[in-house]
């Protein structure tokens, strides 16, 4: 039964430390793949917010580019005299624009063979020769011509790198054909540097077909390549004008990222926001990592307090063990105890009421003991009863309770035996002791035991009843000359019959 308890708490201490590092770790997942979200989810609307004000800083810049150039076709449509490269007055004009864009705008003025002026011109040699630049032969081109938006330049003059933009004048002034504005780019990559996602975010300008006109980091050598190949262009624009996607690798610079993506719908533009996937989920990877060792440093505790747990329930069934040993054997010969027996004999003799099984009782009592320990002393009388025990265990089963009464005498408890069965069994018994010898300095030791019997029958009304009847059996045995076997006769009957004379 103890052992059942045991089994029961150790199995109950196995199942919680389980399921409790089943929540553990369902909460340790659940957290990290939600937290996980959340950070992405943030960065999207930071993403999204981002672009706004890219776009909206962007749409400013061209707003102001095309009223400028828009101002200037109308002022020289209206002054047809006027030379737009000398026209104090028409370089008053410009020179307000360069004012109100903080000089991020350039004009120059391109005429039909594509030499180019500044404004003011600085005498009549073009500073450049642009016929074969696309902002200028998109102007000769029915198709294209209009506000044109060309592929970033380097300046000739100063090395800054310029996104030009073209428009055709309506009435050609004095052999100018088409106007040119140019804005500097690093006027884009700075406002944006200010706005991106560090250390690896990037905030970049395209044409809508593509072409690079600005971005922070700001990487010259990419400026006028082609990003048409991007998930941005491939991808994601031909579906929807604006969006957030995760891109696996950008083709500028190979980093998976988080992108917000938006076709402006007032010029050919495009505004790309993005935000490195690894600088997104750095904080949390941090945040990931100390909860997992947190989660580690519980299940260690866990298992460790569970296991000190079930240690210590073993531990204590093994002390209930050897206390229930110890409270139920005899010290001096290690086989039960007088109360271990009465506690079998009362169960036993239950059990017979209630089914009818047979069950035998013998009460041995060693004889002339006294004699022994006067004879011998006490050590060799010690020794005589262990040497009894010892033989009368090898001729029991293992149902059979074998028990010292008290003194030199014990009692054998033969459950489902007969009395026919056990009378052969106790003459054994009887013969095995008459053998035992035991070597002294004064000679050797021999003994004899008188046995007595008694059998479970309906007639009796207690277990003390039949101890009694076995008892009555023995002191005939003792009575008829001992070193022998007694059965008691059925209850009633006087005990005297002798099976076995010694
Ligand atoms: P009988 O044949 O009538 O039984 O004679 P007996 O001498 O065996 O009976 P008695 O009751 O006169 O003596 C029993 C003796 O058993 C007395 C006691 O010294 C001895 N004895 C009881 N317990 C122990 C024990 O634990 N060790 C030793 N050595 N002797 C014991
Ligand atoms: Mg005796
Ligand atoms: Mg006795």
């Amino acid at each position: 039964m103890g052992k059942d308890t045991e089994r029961i708490s150790i199995r109950l201490v196995v199942g919680l430390t389980a399921v409790f590092l089943l929540c553990l770790w369902a909460f340790v997942a659940y957290w990290s793949l939600r937290s996980r979200d959340l950070e992405i989810d943030s960065t999207r609307v930071t993403l999204v917010r981002l672009s706004t004000a890219a776009e909206e800083q962007v749409r400013r810049m061209f707003k102001l580019v095309e009223v400028f150039l828009d101002t200037s076709d109308l002022w020289l449509a209206n002054h047809p005299q006027a030379d737009p490269l000398t026209d104090p007055q028409f370089s008053a004009l410009v020179q307000g624009f360069y004012r109100a864009s903080g000089n991020a705008i350039q004009l120059r003025l391109v005429k039909r063979d594509g030499a180019l002026y500044r404004i003011p011109a600085e005498g009549p040699k073009p500073n450049a020769r642009v016929g074969d630049r696309d902002y200028f032969l998109a102007q000769g081109d029915a198709g294209r011509r209009g506000f044109y938006i060309g592929t970033p330049v380097q300046s000739r003059e100063n090395g800054h790198w310029l996104i030009p933009i073209s428009v055709p004048l309506q009435r050609s002034s004095h052999d100018v054909t088409v106007l040119l504005a140019s804005i500097r780019v690093d006027y884009f990559a700075g406002v944006f540097e200010q706005e991106r996602i560090r250390p690896n975010g990037a905030i970049t300008l395209l044409r809508r077909d593509g072409t690079l006109l600005a971005r922070a980091p700001h990487l010259p050598q990419l400026l006028g390549k082609s990003a048409a190949q991007t998930d941005v262009f491939a991808d994601f624009l031909p579906r929807a004008p604006r969006g957030v996607e995760f891109s696996s690798s950008s083709a500028t610079d190979g980093v998976s990222k988080l992108t917000s993506y938006a076709a402006m719908d007032d010029f050919p533009l495009v505004v790309v926001v993005a935000a490195a996937t690894d600088d997104i989920l750095a904080r949390w990877e941090l945040d990931a990592t100390v909860i997992t060792l947190v989660g580690l440093i519980l299940t260690v505790f866990a298992l460790a307090a569970s296991g000190r747990l079930i240690w210590l329930l073993r531990d204590q069934e093994r002390a209930r063990c050897e206390l229930f040993r110890m409270a139920s054997t005899d010290d001096l010969t290690g086989c039960l105890n007088r109360r271990h027996f009465m506690a079998s004999l009362t169960r036993e003799f239950s059990r017979s009421q209630r089914h009818g099984d047979d069950l035998s009782l013998m009460v041995l009592d060693l004889d002339f003991f006294k004699r022994i320990n006067d004879g011998y002393g006490h050590a060799v009388g010690d020794k005589a009863l262990g040497a009894f025990v010892a033989a009368a265990q090898s001729c029991l089963r293992q149902s059979d309770q074998f028990a010292r009464l008290g003194g030199e005498e014990f009692g054998i408890l033969l459950p489902v035996t007969t009395v026919e069965q056990a009378q052969p069994v106790a003459e054994r018994l009887r013969q095995k002791v008459a053998e035992i010898r035991i070597p002294t300095p004064q000679g050797v030791v021999q003994f004899t035991v008188s046995i007595g019997i008694a059998a479970y029958s309906s007639d009796l009304a207690s277990a003390e009843e039949l101890l009694l009847q076995a008892d009555r059996a023995l002191y005939a045995a003792k009575g008829a000359g001992r070193n022998r076997v007694v059965a008691a006769p059925p209850a009633g009957l006087p005990a005297d019959t002798v099976v076995t004379p010694g």
